[in-house]
């Protein structure tokens, strides 16, 4: 297993750039104590339905991420806002603007009001982990890690391929 020093952020640490801060350095890297390797359910889904936890979970499960969020936050549109502007982040209109990702927490964000299937969610969900997995705000370089992702959503739809 490849080890990623950004990924030891204490929690304390997470909830204080998640909550507390406006810090957004996109490049911020701790080296803090280690904290277990974050795998399929040790990530906190917030603000879901329970049918949006399992299917975000499912997801999630089948594109195998190489990196996992630490936790995934369902919000209503107003909040969604709010928050991208708490955050002073950069939501490009129509793009990726049903979610984003704050990397430096590895929490990403989905207006619940946006996204509109069950596949949109996936297929968005890819592009927020390929940020994480590529360590960057680049969206070339999620869409690129994101593309494997897509690929196993999409095989795993297939009822033949096991
Ligand atoms: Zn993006």
């Amino acid at each position: 297993m490849r080890l990623r020093s950004w990924t030891t952020l204490s929690l304390m640490t997470i909830a204080q750039v998640a909550w507390g801060q406006t810090s957004t350095n996109p490049k911020l890297v701790t080296a803090e104590a280690t904290s277990p390797e974050p795998s399929v359910n040790s990530y906190t889904v917030l603000g879901a339905t329970s049918e949006q936890e399992t299917l975000v979970r499912d997801q999630i499960r089948i594109m195998q991420p190489d990196v996992y969020p630490l936790r995934v936050l369902f919000m209503s549109h107003w909040k969604y806002v709010e928050t991208a502007r708490t955050f002073r982040l950069h939501v490009p209109a129509g793009y990726t603007s049903a979610m984003f990702t704050h990397l430096p927490s590895r929490s990403v964000f989905i207006d619940s009001d946006r996204y509109v299937s069950d596949d949109s969610l996936g297929y968005w969900v890819a592009h927020e982990l390929g940020h994480l997995a590529a360590n960057s705000a680049s969206e070339n370089a999620a869409d690129k890690a994101a593309r494997e992702y897509r690929k196993r959503l999409k095989d795993a739809r297939k009822p033949d391929v096991h």
